[in-house]
């Protein structure tokens, strides 16, 4: 930590060093003008030598002056010296010129020189601060640098240590991702084991499970075609029983075989007796007229006391009026539906000369029948315009005997009808009352021309699962529907398509799959009495297979699919209310605003209110529904939550349920005017009911529960 060396590089003494050096420099200088003292008297003494050596020339031109005149002409001599001393002194001069010259040079030379050395010095001194400067700063670079690389060494230092510890924490990562990866595997495995022995677990009880279901199904298929025979023996018996039933119900008519262009035909109903207390009564009108003095319609004189006596009852009159009440509730006449004389119809040679006819509605009984004849005594006795046929036969003389038929038909105009057939024979035996018989079919013969059609009777629409028997029906004129005689023995059905429906022996149809299926009745003589058109509608369970969501504008389609019939049915879901923000008016409630969907543009009122009301379906007592939560909610039981009384239109009174916590309180599956809501553990929750258009109809409940 710290700088050690800066603050010596901080004090250089700049002012000591400028001194010393200033100092070299005089010594420098001095030293100098030692050596040109010494380098002037050299010189000096080499010019003295020099001098000795050659000689001066003054000297030598004295010397010569003196020497001509000894030889030549003095004159001359002396002029020709004076021109060589003239030259001697230009020569000197010149010398002394050249001399100053060279000696200035010499001076500017040594300043040169010694400006040089200054320069030099000063170079020497800079070069020294500045080498002095750059040792500095090289110093501090070089500080800078160590500085820097023990800076690098310590980062590089604890990198070191930072990638040993994390080399460590990725060791200690590894290691435990290695011994997680090891206990993964090691689970894996122990998952596999089990899995493996769960799946042969499993496939050991598929197998099982697939032998019981093969058992079963072959046991299913076993029982089936057991139920199946059972189902035909069960037919075959019901068959039997209704044939046995029909043959024993049938009552004959007056002739054994149909007569020339006539067929037998049956009428069901029940042949109803009153017997004596009938014949009482007749007997008693008898006596009246009697006692009364009425008209014997025979004599046509006054009836007495002596002339009285009963009408006996003859057996063999009771069956022509039993045959001619049956054919007469449907003719509303004396007439017959074979076209033959009423007084034709004979048993044991008896046959009838007076025939009374009554028709009433379905309460009434016999005695109200012969009470409508006797209403005519009053014509009778006054001798009115009425007719008083029935009366006179009851009261004349002239009848013995008497035997009364009532027959029951249901599909008759007027289902009472009662005969009664007169006869003046005397000896008529037996006179004993047959039985009365409940749901009996009464053999009536019948011209062809009278027969319209022959059809099965039953429904055209049927479910599949469904049955029901189709009755073979014959329509005659007037518009009535009779049996065929003996269906059972003579008619048998068949189906053209056994899968859509099964017709048995003796008519039941049994819809299976959804379709048209054509039933026909068939006669003994192989000729078609009849053929009947079955619609079979699914009604199989069918699965949802697709849907197709609605929106605001479309209806949506649930589309639904039965394997069995292999068909497809489809169902229209209601459009939904259009999606916008709604802008409720809080005055109006009234609600505008464009769909988010269809952009159209909204106008509608909001509910502005609503009820709520609760009821715990296990705890409540009653049926009843309170204002307040119920306080007894256990867990499981069910809270139902009526919101009622929502006004607005009617699209727009969604309602939005919220639930604090749906651990405690089940969300509903579904929410509408009873919504329900299953406790799920102890606890208390708040319930928050708003509806979804006005947000401002918002309730909040806190529930006790568990
Ligand atoms: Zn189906
Ligand atoms: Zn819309």
């Amino acid at each position: 930590m710290g700088c050690t060396g800066s603050s010596a590089r901080e004090n250089i003494d700049f002012e000591a060093l400028r001194k010393k050096r200033e100092e070299e420099l005089q010594k420098i200088k001095k030293e100098m003008e030692d050596l040109k003292k010494k380098e002037e008297k050299i010189e000096k003494e080499i010019e003295e030598l020099k001098k000795k050596e050659i000689g001066n020339p003054k000297i030598e031109l004295e010397q010569k002056k003196n020497e001509g005149f000894s030889n030549d002409n003095k004159e001359e001599a002396v002029r020709r010296i004076n021109d060589e001393e003239e030259e001697i002194i230009k020569e000197e001069e010149r010398k002394i010129k050249e001399e100053e010259e060279r000696k200035i040079k010499e001076e500017e030379e040594e300043k040169k020189v010694k400006e040089e050395e200054e320069r030099k010095i000063k170079e020497e001194e800079e070069r020294k601060i500045k080498e002095e400067e750059g040792r500095k700063i090289k110093e501090e670079e070089e500080k800078k640098i160590k500085e820097e690389e023990e800076k690098k060494i310590k980062e590089e230092e604890e990198k070191k240590i930072k990638e040993e510890e994390e080399k460590k924490i990725k060791e200690e990562e590894e290691k435990k991702i290695k011994e997680e990866e090891e206990k993964k595997i090691k689970e894996e495995e122990e998952k596999k084991i089990k899995e493996e022995e769960e799946k042969k677990r499993k496939e050991e009880e598929e197998k099982k499970i697939k032998e019981e279901k093969e058992k079963k199904i072959k046991e299913e298929e076993e029982k089936k075609i057991k139920e199946e025979k059972a189902k035909i023996e069960e037919d075959e018996k019901e068959f039997e029983r209704l044939k046995n039933e029909e043959i024993s119900s049938i009552i004959p008519t007056d002739v054994k075989t149909p007569s020339k262009n006539c067929i037998f035909l049956g009428v069901f109903g029940d042949i109803r007796t009153d017997k004596q207390t009938s014949l009482d009564r007749l007997n008693a009108i008898r006596k009246e007229a009697c006692e009364e003095g009425v008209k014997d319609p025979q004599t046509k004189k006054k009836l007495t006391m002596s002339d009285y006596f009963p009408l006996k009852w003859s057996t063999d009159l009771e069956k022509i009026s039993r045959i001619r009440a049956a054919e007469s509730s449907f003719t509303i006449g004396h007439e017959r539906l074979n076209g033959k004389s009423i007084w034709g119809v004979v048993f044991n040679n008896v046959r009838s000369w007076g025939e009374n006819l009554a028709w009433n509605w379905g309460s009434a009984n016999s005695i109200a029948m012969i009470n409508q004849w006797y209403e005519e005594k009053h014509d009778w006795v006054t001798g009115g315009k009425g007719v008083t046929g029935h009366y006179e036969s009851i009261i004349s003389t002239r009848y013995k005997y008497v035997g009364l038929g009532w027959f029951y038909n249901e599909i008759a105009k007027y289902p009472n009808t009662l005969c009664g057939s007169f006869s003046d024979r005397d000896d008529i035996a037996p006179e004993d009352f047959l039985d009365g018989k409940s749901n009996i079919i009464q053999t009536i013969e019948i011209t062809k021309q009278k027969v319209q059609s022959n059809f099965l009777e039953g429904k055209a629409k049927m479910l599949t699962g469904e049955s029901q028997i189709l009755t073979p029906k014959v329509k005659i004129s007037g518009g009535y529907a009779l049996f065929p005689l003996n269906r059972y023995a003579t008619l048998s059905f068949k189906s053209d398509n056994n899968k859509i429906a099964k017709v048995n022996k003796y008519g039941k149809v049994t819809a299976y799959n959804q379709g048209t299926a054509k039933i026909t009745c068939i006669k003994s003589d192989k000729s078609t009495f009849s053929i009947f058109e079955i619609k079979v509608i699914c009604n199989h369970e069918k699965k949802l297979i697709k849907t197709v969501k609605p929106t605001c504008t479309k209806v949506g389609k649930n589309t639904y699919e039965c394997k069995i019939c292999n068909i497809k049915k489809e169902e229209d879901i209601k459009t939904i209310p259009h999606d916008y923000t709604f802008n409720l008016n809080k005055k109006t409630y009234k609600s505008t605003g464009t769909c988010k969907v269809c952009k159209k543009k909204i106008n509608f009122k909001a509910p502005s209110s609503m009820e709520i009301y609760w009821r715990n379906k296990e705890t409540a007592k009653d049926g009843s529904y309170y204002g307040s939560v119920p306080s007894n909610n256990p867990v499981g039981s069910i809270i139902v939550c009526w919101t009622s009384d929502i006004n607005g239109d009617s699209d727009y009174r969604e309602l939005v349920v919220e639930i604090s916590d749906t651990s405690i309180l089940e969300y509903p599956s579904e929410i509408g005017d009873f919504t329900q809501f299953k406790v799920l553990k102890k606890g208390e929750v708040q319930i928050t009911i708003y509806t979804k258009y006005n947000t401002n109809l918002r309730k909040t409940f806190t529930l006790s529960v568990g």
